[in-house]
């Protein structure tokens, strides 16, 4: 299929935070040092050169850009120092601008100054929206009933079910976008490939990838001198792990305790949810520190959407934590209540920059993984028939 050429997309790309890499002559030394290369068909290097030579649609439609985890091996060996990881992440930024219908993901994570101003103008309509419902302070009540006078429970179940079912079918239209495309290519290009027999293995293999980091696990083993506890894919996990565990604890918290009951810190969804926040919290810090200290190839080229990112969600964890020391003080204050506020403010922020931000990844690199196993799956052969006698 013939593709169109954009002279723009480098330069586009290059808004998204990327290096030059018109100075990358195409050795192929960063295809050669990548541990996720193999049997990807010249990756990275192949998501290099359809940047520099404006194929749009082949990127858009390419699922292998989101297998690479920044580990940077190819930035460090790279002769020309085109800093191809740092490409690979402006380049996601710039295809997840693009699955987003809506343009807002454009605003978000083009430009710093549009994350930040989506952020407080979210922030300031979640805080409107919710002392409207409620906001009474009383200094009598304490533990939860102080928190839920505050903020009604089922006016926060209201706005975060709408939040949901809108920010659903954002992020639906963009996944929707994605498997249009890498779909789509893999069926021009290997006709008999994504038969539907494949798709459970290929969606069970890439659920239990993403828990598991198998994949993320090959970057970090050729770096036995970090300890295991500083490995990159332990905090990516620690961090996805904690949050799923924090969602648990809030769903099953919502499922089975009625809103605004005291219940003790040894309560099952209490303990999930403490324990959950803390390894959250450990990865996002051992994240941050590795940023901070940039001295270490993956976290070397750290763009603002990615520091938003890390701050949001430590920020939410931060405030869950803190709300629940709060309900466990024995008299009331008026800090209980607002920490309370801030954390329900900023959790709503998450949901809604969900398909907006960096967030996206968790659904997109799932996915990702997905359709690269389902569309290199070997095709089953029909069965031979049995000779004529
Ligand atoms: S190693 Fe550098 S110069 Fe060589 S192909 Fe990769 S990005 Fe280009
Ligand atoms: S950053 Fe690591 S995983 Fe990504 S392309 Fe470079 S070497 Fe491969």
């Amino acid at each position: 299929m013939a593709h169109s050429v954009s002279s723009k997309l480098i330069r586009r790309i290059q808004a998204y935070g990327a290096f030059d890499v018109s100075a990358c002559f195409n050795c192929g030394n960063c295809t050669a040092v990548c541990p996720l290369a193999q049997d990807r068909g010249g990756f990275p290097r192949r998501l290099i050169r359809l940047g520099q030579v404006g194929m749009k649609k082949a990127l858009l439609a390419d699922e292998d850009l989101w297998m690479c985890f920044g580990c940077g091996e190819c930035s460090k060996t790279c002769p020309r120092q085109a800093d191809p990881a740092q490409y690979l992440g402006a380049a996601r930024r710039y295809v997840t601008s693009c699955y987003d219908f809506t343009g807002i993901s454009r605003l978000m994570l083009g430009s710093a100054w549009g994350q930040l101003l989506g952020f407080l103008v979210l922030s300031a309509l979640f805080t409107l929206l919710l002392l409207h419902g409620g906001g009474i302070i009383d200094p009598k009540a304490i533990h939860e009933q102080a928190l839920f006078k505050f903020l009604p429970g089922p006016w926060i179940h209201a706005i975060g079910v709408a939040l949901f079912a809108i920010i659903a079918l954002s992020m639906l239209t963009g996944v929707a976008s994605m498997l249009w495309r890498t779909c789509g290519r893999h069926l021009r290009e290997a006709p008999g490939s994504l038969s539907l027999a494949a798709l459970p293995a290929a969606l069970a293999a890439s659920i239990g990838d993403a828990l598991a980091h198998q994949t993320h696990r090959r970057c970090d083993a050729d770096q036995p001198e970090v300890p295991w506890f500083r490995r990159p894919w332990l905090i990516h996990a620690a961090i996805v792990w904690g949050f799923l565990g924090m969602l648990a604890a809030t769903s099953l918290d919502f499922l089975f305790k009625p809103i605004g009951s005291n219940v003790p810190p040894w309560y099952p969804m209490r303990i999930l949810g403490t324990i959950s926040g803390l390894v959250c919290l450990y990865g996002l810090t051992m994240a941050m520190v590795r940023r901070l200290r940039a001295v270490e190839t993956p976290y070397r080229s750290s763009g603002f959407a990615d520091w938003f990112f890390l701050l949001l969600l430590t920020a939410t964890v931060g405030t869950g934590l803190a709300t629940e020391v709060v309900v466990y003080l024995p008299t009331g204050s008026v800090v209980g209540p607002l920490i309370f506020l801030a954390h329900v403010v900023l959790a709503m922020d998450l949901i809604v920059l969900l398909p907006l931000s960096k967030f996206a990844h968790a659904v997109y690199r799932p996915l990702a993984m997905c359709i690269h196993r389902w569309a290199t799956a070997p095709v089953a052969q029909p069965a031979a028939q049995p000779a004529a006698i």
